[in-house]
């Protein structure tokens, strides 16, 4: 065991509301924390936005809707999706245009393919433009508590460690990572199968491979699963993928016929789905399909069937413990199969939005506590900003 010693930090800055993680969740968190008049930073390990989205190269925007043809994602869900073909290449279907043929919504769901480059560019925009502090290049490492408030976020960068202090936490990190370090109740998986999605090249296209183990069946042999929360099992994730990728590469040169097929860009991060999250006051299950939470913050469909909608509870965004620590994205108290629904892209622009705007209304009620929060402004607040919340889908009702 080795002590670390004490030392004092210097104060980077002040910011009514610290995002950490610049993932889709942190993006949406910090423009609907700034739109709604927050003063805003978002802190990012890496050196570019969009998380998986972009650096995991997960470049399908799933739909906004149930597959029933009912839009159940609007706000920073939709207006992410157009800015992430707004540098192209990449289309709305058709029928979910103004004035397209809605009869046909039942057959084709809103979603698209997305060029990660671009989209990463229109974030980074987006961000800007709203006066959102980017601090890259920065890892969270710690927090100052004063007793069940965060009362600064501590970073390691280029220039040291230094804290930052802040009124709101929102935790994007993906893993809930400040939740972990801040002692918020959290729940870990090991169950991430192998992936390796990327680019080839054969010297005339450029195509995208969806590598990955199988999801729902047994691993396949001489293969594993991995647990994002243990330095090992990321590395082995990372070492592995590169493996399977060059697999990939030998079988495609074979079958093709064509020596000069080559890897063109790989993840620069590892690709892992479910690692750990919150557990927070409500937790998503299985059973709460076409539950109507109280305070419901956002809707979501299933991206892997029809029909299904889940309405999200503000109560599954926070824990127990830490008054001022609010989390978004795919560390939000979902279990199981409903995990898997909450993980994907479009729910997790829901969450990031319902967590920015709820941080930004805990700054300006200046109670600091978000179990304190008016859940009907909230509400108010998300739907006048385009949050579709509509219980006309639900079954049962709390
Ligand atoms: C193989 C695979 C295929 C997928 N396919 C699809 C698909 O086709 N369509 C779809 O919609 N979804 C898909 N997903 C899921 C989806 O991409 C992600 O779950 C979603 O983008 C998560 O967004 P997020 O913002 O919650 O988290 P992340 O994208 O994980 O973002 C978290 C961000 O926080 C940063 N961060 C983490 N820790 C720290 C720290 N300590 N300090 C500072 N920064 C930190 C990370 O660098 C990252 O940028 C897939 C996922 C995988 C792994």
């Amino acid at each position: 065991m080795i002590i670390e010693k004490e030392k004092k930090l210097p104060v980077i800055d002040t910011f009514d509301v610290v995002v950490v993680g610049g993932g889709i969740a942190g993006v949406a968190s910090a423009l609907a924390a700034a739109r709604n008049g927050a003063k805003v930073c978002l802190i990012e390990k890496e050196n570019m936005l969009g998380g998986l989205a972009t650096l995991g190269l997960v470049v399908i925007y799933l739909p906004l809707c149930d597959g029933m043809g009912n839009q159940v994602i609007g706000g920073i869900g939709e207006e992410l999706l157009k800015a992430s073909i707004k540098y192209g290449p990449g289309q709305i279907p058709e029928c979910w245009k103004q004035g397209g043929d809605i009869s046909q919504r039942k057959e084709i769901r809103y979603r698209l393919e997305f060029n990660a480059a671009s989209f990463a560019i229109s974030m980074e925009e987006l961000l800007l433009e709203n006066s959102v502090s980017l601090f890259y290049d920065t890892r969270f490492c710690s927090v100052a508590m004063d007793d069940d408030r965060i009362e600064a976020v501590i970073v390691e960068n280029k220039g040291g460690r230094g804290a930052i202090r802040c009124n709101a936490v929102i935790d994007a990190t993906g893993d809930a990572d400040v939740s972990y370090v801040s002692g918020e109740k959290t729940v870990s998986v090991d169950t991430n199968r192998r992936a390796g999605w990327f680019y080839s090249y054969d010297g005339k296209n450029v195509e995208l491979h969806q590598l990955t183990d199988p999801l729902y069946e047994p691993t396949p042999p001489g293969s594993r699963t991995y647990a994002g929360d243990d330095w090992r099992d990321v590395n082995a994730l990372n070492i592995d993928a590169r493996k399977f990728i060059l697999d990939k590469i030998h079988q495609l040169r074979k079958i093709r016929g064509n020596d000069n097929i080559y890897p063109l860009i790989i993840p620069a991060i590892p690709q892992f789905r479910m690692t750990r999250r919150l557990e927070g006051q409500v937790t998503m299950e299985e059973h709460h399909e076409r539950y109507y939470f109280n305070d419901t913050i956002g809707m979501t469909g299933d991206w892997r069937k029809r029909g299904p909608i889940y309405y999200i509870p503000f109560r599954s965004l926070i824990g127990a413990k830490i008054k001022n620590l609010i989390t978004a994205g795919r560390c939000v108290s979902a279990h199981g199969d409903t995990w898997d629904v909450m993980r994907v892209i479009p729910p997790c622009a829901v969450t990031g939005q319902a967590a920015g705007t709820a941080a930004a209304l805990l700054c300006r009620e200046n109670h600091g506590n978000f179990n304190h929060l008016n859940i009907n402004k909230l509400q108010s607040t998300l739907i006048e900003q385009g949050v579709i919340i509509d219980p006309k889908w639900c079954k049962e009702k709390e």
